[in-house]
């Protein structure tokens, strides 16, 4: 049967636009849907806006630093719809890159909703259209409890467009995104709450880079309330109202509160069942090439819930393409991939952590410690740490894991990330000649 398409992508996302345009490389007619800004959650309301937001909020710091190192003192003013006016113009000049990037590669795009209506079928507005493969790339949606009042909290992708800056902020959770949002909003000098249910942000992090990362947020001013939750949220006079329970149960009156409690795949609407598309834990269920439960149909990326990052969902949708349109099956590996956390200060890690590694091989685990204070900080007097932490496997000598916290830290993993995915020794790092004066020479001196 002629299909309109070999294939067809919904979501013009990071993954949707990585696996398009390579399939189209291959010489494959390619059309690809998007309801929304083409780019996604990485380029339209995550990644990219976050880390232009980062860059600002460093600036409060640099100016004190600045001092001890000769500097007059400033009294800096900061204007929030500035910031916010010149990341939208970014975020659409981007967005029109993508589309021209689109354009350049013969991908046809298509804008509206898709929704399936059999396996080869899908229905964008009143348009139908076929297609011999169907690929699912539509990432992820913030996700709310249901607790009373949650409507007059925000989600992160609120945060790119609020007309003021939130003087009083708290952020509900203890992940990436809240603590992300918890230093940016502090770097811009807002008061700000972060409420976690447990006694330490970021699990499944390793422990000692946990708690440095929330030690030096605490240093920057970061409230914690710790063991404490959200029981319901009101709009009063002076703001919004937080109700707790737990440790630090005293309520708290806010500007604005960050519901930053997870996500879950944005599954709504797509008329999976339609195409015989299965799920499990509320993400599409696939096998790691990426095949769905529908032989001709596959899925990429935070839909899928395996490792919710962009650089992982392109490198899924390039597997995809490569395998499926360019007859070079590419299998990617969902292990030894480095993170980072643009917190204040900012952490990064690539492999295991020390309880992983002991899960794993007991008592013949190595870990290296260095904390020190990083010599930019020798001038400027601030109370900053650097944490360093090699994990190695004592019978073979190989690093299962790096981490880090600091400064310039996840500039810096991506080199360490080529060892560890090689599977370097402890004594490879040594025989590593270390660069002097950085943090990093401490990756190749740890004792
Ligand atoms: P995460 O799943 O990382 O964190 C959710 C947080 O909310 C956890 O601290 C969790 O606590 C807490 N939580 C969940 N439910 C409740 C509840 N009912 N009551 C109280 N607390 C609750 O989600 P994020 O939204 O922060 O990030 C989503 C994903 O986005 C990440 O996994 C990451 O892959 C990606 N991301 C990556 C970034 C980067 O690479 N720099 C930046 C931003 C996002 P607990 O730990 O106790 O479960």
């Amino acid at each position: 049967m002629a299909y309109d398409y070999d294939l067809f992508v919904i979501g013009a996302g990071s993954g949707g636009l990585a696996s398009s345009k390579r399939a189209a490389s291959y010489g494959a007619r390619v059309a690809i849907a998007e309801n929304d800004l083409v780019g996604g959650t990485c380029v339209i309301r995550g990644c990219v806006p976050k880390k232009l937001m980062v860059y600002a909020s460093h600036f409060s710091h640099l100016y004190k630093d600045a001092v001890g190192y000769g500097w007059s003192e400033v009294e800096p003013q900061f204007d929030w719809s500035k910031l916010v006016t010149a990341v939208d113009t970014e975020v659409k000049r981007l967005s029109q890159l993508h589309i021209s990037f689109l354009e350049k590669a013969g991908v046809e795009l298509i804008q509206g909703y898709a929704k399936f209506v059999d396996a080869h079928t899908v229905e964008v507005g009143d348009r139908k259209i076929t297609a011999d493969k169907i690929l699912i790339a539509v990432g992820g949606k913030a996700v709310r409890p249901d607790i009373p009042g949650i409507e007059h909290s925000i989600i992160s992708d609120d945060m790119f467009l609020l007309p003021e800056q939130p003087k009083r902020f708290a952020v509900w959770g203890g992940g990436y995104i809240a603590v992300e949002f918890a230093s940016i909003l502090n770097g811009l000098g807002s008061e700000v709450t972060e409420i976690i249910r447990r006694d330490l942000i970021l699990r499944g992090f390793d422990e000692d880079i946990r708690a440095s990362i929330q030690e030096g947020m605490g240093n920057h001013g970061v409230n914690f309330r710790l063991n404490t939750t959200v029981e319901s949220i009101e709009k009063v006079e002076e703001g919004l109202k937080i109700n707790l329970s737990g440790e630090n149960a005293e309520p708290l009156v806010v500007d604005a509160l960050l519901c930053a409690t997870g996500r879950k795949p944005k599954l709504d609407g797509l008329m999976l069942e339609n195409a015989g598309v299965e799920t499990i834990g509320g993400a599409i269920a696939v096998t790691q090439d990426s095949r769905t439960t529908q032989s001709n149909i596959f899925a990429v990326g935070d839909c899928t819930d395996r490792v919710n990052l962009t650089p992982v969902a392109i490198a899924e949708g390039r597997a995809f393409a490569d395998t499926e349109f360019g007859h070079t099956p590419q299998a990617i590996s969902h292990e030894n991939i480095a993170t980072a956390v643009f917190s204040q200060p900012e952490a990064c890690t690539v492999g295991m952590t020390e309880g992983q590694a002991r899960e794993k091989f007991g008592d013949a685990v190595r870990c290296y410690r260095a904390r020190f204070r990083p010599m930019f900080h020798s001038l400027t007097g601030a109370e900053e740490k650097v944490t360093m932490k090699l994990i190695v496997e004592s019978n073979t000598d190989r690093v299962l894991g790096a981490h880090m916290v600091g400064k310039d830290a996840a500039e810096l993993i991506q080199g360490v990330a080529i060892a560890v995915t090689m599977g370097a020794t402890k004594r490879d790092f040594d025989a590593t000649m270390g660069i002097h004066p950085t943090s990093g020479e401490e990756f190749v001196t740890l004792r």
